[in-house]
């Protein structure tokens, strides 16, 4: 028995010895796989985990890289994603690598935000001069956003304490404001611009008329009724004299402007003088405006009549009465009438002087040949006719003019303004001149800018004259 036990606890030695070895062993093989399981496992690594973006813009991989043992197989990481940059959320980026038998998985959380702020943009400045007591005219606005888009509905606009405020919130909160400032104040003044010349001229026993002005403000639209206008005129008494035009608008700004007047003896040479000549009247609609005219700037001009109506027999009577030159140029102005013999035209030449000397009693023996002695349009009926009756006319004690100047009003001119250059742009210091001009019917053209004619004539040291048996002849050459 004590053989047997002794034998026993022999085994059960051996038995111990065997168990721990085994566990050893296994204990090796455990570390050793374990260790085996370290070495093989691919390493993952993610750059920037988890990442906000602004929506809209482009993603940018931040980066990763995988190794094995000592290996990079970055390459063969294999990257799903579901993320959309233009919408607002949070996607999921998974990486995964796959070595072996090993799987290692990373994913990185994208969060796509809208953080950028809506812009307000406004039309004209922030800072607005208003003129006062008058309301804002809002000039406009716009808003836009990243994510939202056009938000320029969605602006709410409040007006208080001389500022605007605007603003306006994206479908995320962002809230921008935008301010634009209102001043209310009216620092410009009024503008006075005077009609006609600055510095004027007129003949001593002319009538002084102003030609008036404009006046106008930023802000008061009553300033053309608050004008003072000091300083006179007396045209009897040669000197130098001062209109001042004056106005203050509501917020106290003044314009001064002067106008000089110049009255002046007229000084008749013939170089430099001025003859206004008008063909072709008298007319119901534009004589009496000349004469007029005429009058008020204390102007001798000439009158080249034909035959009209009887009822504006007054006009030639009015020409002659107030010192003009009543000119013969035809009876009946019709150039196949008139020129249809040597003859025709004399005898239309007595019919016009007959007129003339029963509504004067003159004998006007100055003379405008129908379409000028140069015309060529009578060739069309008398061959040689204007060759015949210049020496013809001349014989018989007549004088006849034609012209240096043309206003062109009868010829195509278009405007007033074309009238008076076509007469300014001709005149010379060194001569007379003679300037040819309608007075027909409705020749509004040649009357508007008559005054500024004789304005600049004036202005520019002409004198102006009537046609008389002294004045020097101007003729043109015949043509036929
Ligand atoms: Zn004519």
């Amino acid at each position: 028995m004590v053989k047997l036990l002794i034998g026993s606890d022999k085994m059960l030695k051996q038995y111990k010895k065997i168990i721990i070895i085994a566990i050893i062993i296994l204990v090796v093989l455990a570390l050793a796989s374990f260790i085996t399981c370290i070495v093989l496992t691919p390493k993952l690594y993610l750059t920037d985990k988890d990442i906000d973006i602004e929506v809209n813009t482009e993603y940018k991989e931040p980066g990763y890289k995988s190794y094995v043992i000592n290996k990079d197989i970055t390459d063969k990481v294999k990257v799903k994603s579901n993320l959309n940059t233009d919408k607002v959320g949070n996607y999921t980026i998974t990486y995964e690598i796959k070595y072996l038998i090993f799987n290692v998985k990373k994913t990185r959380t994208i969060r796509v935000v809208d953080k950028e702020y809506p812009a307000i943009n406004l039309n004209g400045k922030e800072e607005v001069t208003v003129c006062p007591n008058t309301k804002y005219t809002e000039e406009g606005f716009s808003a836009s956003d990243n994510y939202d888009g056009d938000l320029t509905k969605k602006v709410e606009r409040i007006e208080k304490d001389n500022e605007i405020i605007y603003s306006v919130k994206d479908t995320f909160g962002n809230l921008t404001t935008k301010k634009r400032k209102l001043i209310y104040e009216d620092k410009e003044p009024p503008t006075i611009r005077l009609n006609g010349y600055n510095n004027m001229t007129i003949y001593l026993g002319s009538t002084f008329r102003d030609p008036g002005y404009e006046v106008t403000d930023n802000c008061d639209s009553n300033v053309a009724n608050k004008i003072d206008v000091s300083g006179s005129v007396n045209p009897n008494q040669i000197g130098v004299y001062v209109i001042t035009y004056k106005v203050t608008d509501d917020a106290g700004n003044t314009t001064e402007v002067k106008r000089t007047i110049n009255v002046i003896y007229q000084n008749i040479t013939h170089s430099g003088t001025i003859y206004l000549t008008f063909d072709d009247g008298p007319s119901s609609t534009i004589t009496g405006k000349i004469l007029d005219i005429l009058k008020e700037e204390n102007i001798k001009a000439t009158f080249f009549v034909i035959n009209k109506s009887d009822n504006l027999n007054y006009l030639i009577k009015r020409e002659y009465d107030e010192g003009h030159t009543v000119g013969l140029h035809s009876y009946s102005h019709n150039y196949a009438d008139v020129y249809s013999s040597n003859n025709a035209y004399l005898d239309d030449l007595n019919k016009i002087s007959k007129k003339v000397n029963s509504i004067t009693g003159i004998n006007s023996k100055i003379i405008r040949f129908p379409g000028g002695s140069s015309n060529t349009v009578s060739k069309n009926y008398t061959k040689g006719v204007m060759s015949y009756l210049t020496r013809e006319v001349t014989k018989q004690g007549y004088r006849y003019f034609d012209w240096n100047v043309s206003a062109e009003d009868a010829a195509g001119a278009k405007s007033s303004t074309e009238v008076y250059n076509n007469v300014i742009s001709n005149l010379r210091h060194n001569r007379i001149n003679v300037i040819l001009m309608h007075d027909f019917e409705n020749n509004y053209y040649t009357l508007n800018a008559l005054r500024k004619i004789i304005q600049y004539g004036k202005n520019n040291g002409y004198t102006f004259s009537n046609i008389t048996m002294n004045t020097p002849q101007i003729t043109h050459g015949v043509n036929n």
